[in-house]
């Protein structure tokens, strides 16, 4: 047996960012947790790392905004990097 390294808890503390990909569950395309991902993701540089927002290809964008709620089956997933 291979003893249990101690995962969790702790986080990176070299200085580097946060990268947190918002992503579209069940879209049209296939996306990718990165800067060259087909959507052109829009980029957002915050204190503490970047956001880079992707776009669906549905519009679920518009229904959201126009209705202040999500399209059922049509959310987002945070890949963080
Ligand atoms: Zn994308």
């Amino acid at each position: 047996m291979v003893p249990n390294q101690q995962v969790g808890g702790s986080s990176p503390s070299s200085g580097t960012k946060h990268m947190l990909h918002v992503i579209p569950v069940n879209d049209t395309i296939k996306h990718e947790a990165s800067f060259d991902c087909v959507c052109g993701p829009t980029q957002r540089v915050f204190a503490k790392g970047i956001m880079v927002k992707h776009h669906s290809m549905d519009g679920r964008e518009k229904v959201e905004r126009m209705t202040g709620e999500g399209v059922p089956g049509k959310t987002w997933r945070v890949v963080e990097d």
